[in-house]
């Protein structure tokens, strides 16, 4: 038998009818250029940016001028990234982040290398978060940016980033010195409730709006303004027409803008139903690998249970090599990964740095639930785990 079950959702998501629907009358009927006010079609598209920018304010606890939209988290993580080191450079040239960040922070990292700038990559635990006092140690006096990812893809796990933005302040006073703190949000932004206005020394975000039911190719950086509304001088990555405050050129993509927004509303009015849904299916999906193939071979969660993304598990099949399973799996209709979408050819640098061995890495697999999935669904994973 041959079902259709998609476990892929920390890669990406589908698009919800609504947005879908909403986005389409933006591509078709009010197609206008954004940035023009003199006709009432642009002024229709503008008005629509705005409401955006609004939704996803909200999702975020930000303010409507600390959303800047991009083409996604890869785009986003550049431009902080880069736009910081450069911007700041007489400040210092050293940069912290961890072992298990996402390529887009990891592959600017080490480019910036190259450049000069000097980078600590932090240890993690064995679920893949930091430790405060590795962190601690690790600032200097030439630190310029700390970007530590929020929720990891592969794993699920959270990064406990109010005890980090607690201690990147406490430098910040004692010391009289400016760091920039960035966290790669993508996929908390959307499962879980954000409060970036709560934060003291947290300035930046990156999300994309394909992790919760948005289209590809769009998504946001968030940067803190200061009392007066004004935000931080970065070095911007594109530039062009001078869109987006001048941090972000290119013409308005307004379908897929006012589709960010249409995701971040949806998920913002659905944020407690849609996490306790996706615990649900969790506990479910545990269960169910548990009572079939559990029974026969040894199961190995490398996510954490507690302090994690709802929805993310990645565990070991032992003596099963990923690839023959995610074949298998595949040929019953089953959609999962072995990791990050962005590196699958690769073995996962994450599970590397909690501590896997080769073999271990490449006998582990990512299922990650959608909270819009049938709980029942579920089910047929009980014949196809019955091997
Ligand atoms: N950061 C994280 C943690 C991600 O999971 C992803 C998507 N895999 C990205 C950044 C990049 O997002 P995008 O591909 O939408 O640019």
């Amino acid at each position: 038998m041959i079902y259709m079950l998609y476990l892929d959702n920390a890669a990406t998501t589908q698009v919800l009818n609504e947005v879908k629907d909403y986005m389409i009358e933006y591509l078709v009927k009010y197609y206008a250029n954004s940035e023009v006010d003199y006709y009432d079609l642009g002024i229709k598209s503008k008005q629509a940016i705005e409401q955006a920018r609004n939704h996803v304010a909200r999702l975020v606890g930000c303010r409507e001028n600390e959303v800047i939209f991009t083409s996604g988290a890869t785009e986003s993580n550049n431009m902080i990234i880069k736009g910081v080191v450069k911007a700041y450079k007489d400040l210092g040239n050293h940069i912290i982040t961890t072992k298990v960040e996402h390529s887009s922070v990891l592959n600017v990292c080490q480019y910036l290398e190259s450049e000069g700038y000097r980078v600590t990559y932090l240890d993690v635990d064995r679920f893949g978060r930091i430790k405060l006092e590795d962190l601690e140690n690790a600032i200097t006096e030439n630190t310029i940016l700390i970007s530590i990812i929020w929720g990891n893809n592969e794993l699920g796990t959270l990064n406990d980033i109010h005890s980090i933005d607690q201690l990147i302040f406490q430098y910040e006073l004692d010391s009289k010195r400016k760091i920039f703190f960035h966290s790669d949000a993508t996929q908390v932004v959307g499962k879980m409730d954000i409060d970036f206005g709560q934060f003291k020394a947290l300035d930046f975000l990156s999300l994309s709006a394909h992790k919760f039911h948005g289209p590809k190719g769009v998504g946001s950086a968030i940067l803190r303004s200061d009392e007066y509304g004004f935000l931080p001088k970065i070095e911007p990555l594109i530039h062009g027409g001078g869109q987006e405050g001048n941090y972000r050129s290119g013409t308005i993509p307004v379908h897929n803008i006012v589709g960010l927004g249409k995701a971040a509303e949806i998920a913002h009015n659905n944020l407690e139903i849609n996490y306790n849904n996706l615990l649900s299916l969790e506990k479910r999906f545990i269960e169910i690998l548990d009572s079939t193939i559990g029974k026969k071979i040894r199961l190995v969660y490398n996510s954490d249970t507690k302090e994690k993304v709802p929805g993310i598990i990645n565990v070991q099949f032992e003596g099963i090599r990923n690839k023959r399973m995610l074949e298998y799996l595949s040929s019953k209709g089953i959609m999962a990964s072995s990791g990050s979408a962005c590196s699958i050819s690769k073995p996962s640098h994450v599970l590397k740095a909690i501590g896997k061995n080769q073999k271990e890495i490449e006998e582990s697999i990512r299922f990650s639930l959608s909270s819009y999935e049938d709980i029942n669904n579920l089910d047929v994973l009980i014949e196809v785990f019955n091997i």
